[in-house]
């Protein structure tokens, strides 16, 4: 089955709707529900007056955030996992792009998801390895995961030599191949005992509760207000605006809650980043213009369609470009969330390990760069276990956590809170065994936005 990603299902949203219908200024009447922490709708936060408060919550966390003194013994190390370039009609990005761009925002690790195209390799025709210090590991978005197989698979694709989803498990676990859960919204009873983890946050998944938002924006190219608006956001608060449609996705941190007594499982975050949202407004009569959506052919709409055109076609010769709104540049998509990998040393193998211990949070990064945040159980005031870790539970046994500024931070053991508290750093003496694992949300314009989602600490009995 092939998934639809993030790219595919706003546009097919956007052309299935009739653009005449949106072109009128009328405001949305159903309240859509708001999620975990919100004040503000996807819409509400594109206000330019929300956005320049959000950034001044940014700037403030900037000059706050100070260095952790509490170590975990590993380099915190940014990696992007389910990172597409180059694999499809749908995706705009290539590798160099990728590349520079994760050069730019200090990300160390591009673990690449190709859509699967035979007779394309996704490994042998690939980056793998260092390129300018950042090290590519190349892999596919398949079958319902992210596969990391160690050796080309794609002849078993093309001969369907899997017959179940457990044989291509086993498949790309082979040698040590990485794989996680994609998607996990639609799979609430997928089996995940043989998985190295699960992805907690996808940006697409986050995206499927934004139909007003998207309805919103189609609205916007034929009315020359509201695309005033969201050029001149977009330009002077990218990251905010890119960051309005963050939510917490409840259902897939249930099911990772479900999940983990009985195993370990590590959470990851998916980008899932393409750079295909770039929408093109175009003169090309005295009473039309074009919009083009990539990577669909341009779409026509006239005066008698969208009486507002009009307003925007005035001193414009056909072949003026009116608008272009770039959403998703890759250094946009990889600065809003990441998956915080602690390493020994940068290279293949000490990154598959550390993905399969649960050595590694996420982080959305784009609030304020995580950098150091630690997590880590210590006996008789020595560590002797990181995040993803598991430890025996004796006398003397604590959690520790600690982050670069202050934030809620939630302590749940076995998917409870079991403490809560305004801080940047947390000691627990433990006196239970069970499943520990953290969040830290930050306020931001008065709304709680996820930060950090850390692995959990597992305490075992005596
Ligand atoms: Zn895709
Ligand atoms: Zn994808």
């Amino acid at each position: 089955m092939i998934r639809l990603c993030l790219s595919l299902t706003l546009l097919f949203a956007l052309l299935a709707l009739p653009f005449a219908s949106q072109s009128n200024n009328s405001t949305v009447t159903a309240q859509p529900r708001l999620g975990a922490g919100r004040k503000y709708s996807t819409i509400e936060r594109l206000n330019l007056e929300r956005l320049r408060a959000v950034n001044q919550d940014l700037q403030k966390f900037q000059r706050l955030r100070g260095n952790v003194s509490l170590r975990t013994g590993l380099t915190d190390t940014k990696a992007i996992l389910h990172a597409h370039a180059e694999d499809s009609a749908h995706t705009g990005g290539t590798r160099p792009e990728l590349l520079a761009a994760a050069k730019n925002v200090g990300v160390k690790i591009i673990m690449l998801t190709d859509h699967v195209r035979p007779p394309k390799d996704f490994i042998n025709d690939s980056w793998r390895g260092l390129r300018d210090g950042v090290l590519f590991i190349p892999g596919a978005e398949s079958e319902g995961f992210l596969v990391y197989p160690q050796r080309p698979i794609i002849a078993a694709h093309i001969n369907k030599s899997f017959k179940s989803r457990e044989e291509y498990v086993r498949l790309v676990k082979q040698d040590g191949g990485n794989i996680f859960l994609s998607h996990v919204e639609e799979k609430p009873d997928w089996e995940t005992g043989e998985l190295d983890g699960l992805e907690i946050y996808n940006i697409h998944s986050d995206l499927m509760d934004e139909g007003e938002f998207v309805k919103w924006l189609q609205g916007s190219f034929t009315n020359p207000d509201r695309l005033k608006q969201i050029e001149q956001a977009v330009a002077e608060f990218p990251a905010e605006v890119f960051g309005a449609l963050q939510d917490y996705l409840p259902t897939v941190i249930a099911k990772w809650d479900r999940d983990l007594p009985s195993h370990r499982l590590t959470g990851v975050a998916a980008n899932d980043c393409h750079h295909n949202q770039v929408f093109t407004v175009k003169a090309v009569s005295n009473d039309a213009i074009e919009v083009t959506a990539f990577p669909d052919p341009p779409r026509k709409i006239t005066t008698a369609q969208a009486p507002r055109i009009a307003e925007m076609l005035k001193g414009r010769q056909a072949g003026d470009i009116i608008a272009k709104l770039d959403l998703d540049p890759y250094e946009r998509s990889l600065s809003f969330v990441a998956t915080h990998i602690l390493l020994n040393e940068l290279n293949e193998s000490s990154v598959r390990q550390a993905l399969r211990q649960g050595h590694a949070y996420v982080a959305h990064d784009w609030l304020c760069d995580a950098t150091g945040f630690a997590f880590i159980a210590e006996r008789n005031d020595k560590r002797i276990g990181v995040m993803g870790d598991e430890v025996k539970l004796e006398k003397g046994l604590k959690l520790r956590l600690a982050a670069p500024v202050a934030g809620t931070i939630k302590l749940f053991r076995d998917g409870k809170v079991i403490q809560e508290m305004i801080s940047d750093k947390l000691n627990f003496a433990l006196s239970e065994a069970g499943v520990y694992r953290a969040e830290i949300w930050l306020t931001v314009d008065g709304e709680l936005r996820p930060w950090i989602y850390a692995n959990p600490m597992r305490v075992a009995k005596p």
